[in-house]
């Protein structure tokens, strides 16, 4: 029988990652930037990414460049061993980007004390690299406003 050492990464399922603007999302990180959809006709963020606006119906998105920061708006803190090798705790959030109300995330909240998590928290973008996908986790953003 295998065990986990203490200090592996944890055990993730990774996305299948499609070609072009579709899987660009997965990919940013590798610059550490956060790229999300935009529709260049209305400027509205779509994400997750789709071929058309969903405002306009213009064809016209692309990823663009986003400020990585937001606000938690909701988590739940898992506490259950689903699988061998997963490392509970672990909390699993709602985060809503600055750019645009409504332009949520459904990610990990890592680097922080659980009990610390709260409604309203200002958070940023960090991205955890596995094989070639970067995955884009949040953590407390401690940095002056
Ligand atoms: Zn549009």
């Amino acid at each position: 029988m295998t065990q986990t050492l203490r200090n592996s990464p944890p055990r993730r399922y990774l996305p299948v990652i499609e070609e072009g603007a579709r899987g660009e999302f997965w990919r940013c990180g590798a610059d550490g930037v956060l790229r999300i959809t935009r529709c260049q006709s209305c400027g509205h963020y779509i994400h997750p990414h789709r071929d058309a606006c969903p405002q306009c119906h213009s064809r016209d998105v692309t990823p663009e460049a986003v400020s990585g920061k937001g606000t938690l708006e909701t988590w739940t803190v898992n506490r259950q061993k689903w699988f061998r090798g997963l490392d509970e705790p672990f909390a699993v959030g709602a985060v809503t980007l600055d750019e645009q109300a409504g332009l949520n995330l459904t990610t990990n909240i890592v680097n922080c004390d659980l009990d610390a998590l709260s409604i309203g928290m200002k958070v940023r973008v960090v991205f955890e690299n596995i094989e070639d996908t970067w995955l884009a986790l949040f953590e407390p953003d401690t940095a002056k406003q």
